[in-house]
């Protein structure tokens, strides 16, 4: 189990891309390196990221090509464009285009840092739709889009605690920490099996995993 934040790192630039890695991995983040554009594609599909640094020119499909792509498909691991197109109306296009956040290069390190700490403190409070093994949460509308399209709608708690599991996936919850954090301590542990329970009825058994004499967990993504 780890808490490390994980970040995919977009850069063809060979030597910027290792000393990146080599920052960040410094810094505590579990770092997987894409030298271009279809590599990011599939790693940015199949596996969960907390962040990513995103390049523009790159082979095989541009950047934002890469992250239009990915937010199509509901993936919503939060992008700071990192870039020599750095005037105003490159990054206006970049924000339209689903980066939150973008800097130019040549750029100062910390600044990168202090962006990237930023940008995950505010998604993990905020982001609205997750992705989870079973599909993709919106916990605005409180729906859960299965693989097949079919969506399943939860009742409040159902979706709080589903996004609570989803936000840090692979995390071993605790019921008493769930208890505290999902319910405010209303009622007792069994509440929290039982929303776990409901869960399951909806959308099948593997959706939440139980991992015996811990708590509960969300299995690996698809
Ligand atoms: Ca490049």
């Amino acid at each position: 189990m780890s808490e490390d934040p994980r970040v995919l790192l977009v850069e063809d630039d060979a030597s910027l891309a290792s000393m990146l890695r080599e920052l960040l991995e410094g810094e505590g983040y579990g770092v997987e390196v894409a030298p271009d554009g279809r590599r990011a594609l599939h790693l940015g599909l199949s596996r969960h990221f907390d962040v990513m640094v995103l390049d523009r020119g790159l082979p095989g499909i541009e950047g934002l090509d890469v992250l239009e792509r990915l937010r199509k498909h509901g993936v919503p691991t939060p992008a700071l464009v990192l870039s020599a197109l750095s005037n105003p109306a490159d990054r206006v296009e970049g924000l339209d285009r689903g980066a939150e956040d973008y800097l130019g290069k040549p750029f100062d390190i910390d600044e990168l840092l202090a962006r990237l700490r930023s940008l995950l403190r505010r998604h993990l409070d905020t982001s609205a739709v997750l992705r989870v093994p079973a599909g993709v949460l919106d916990t605005a509308s409180r729906t859960v889009t299965r693989p097949d399209g079919t969506q399943v709608v939860l009742s409040e708690r159902e979706s709080e605690l589903l996004a609570h599991l989803g936000r840090r996936p692979g995390q071993v919850f605790t019921r008493s920490g769930l208890l505290e954090s999902v319910f405010q301590d209303a009622g007792e542990g069994g509440v929290v099996d039982t929303y776990v329970h409901y869960l399951r009825r909806k959308l099948g058994r593997s959706c939440v995993v139980t991992v015996r004499g811990l708590g509960y967990s969300l299995g690996p993504l698809a």
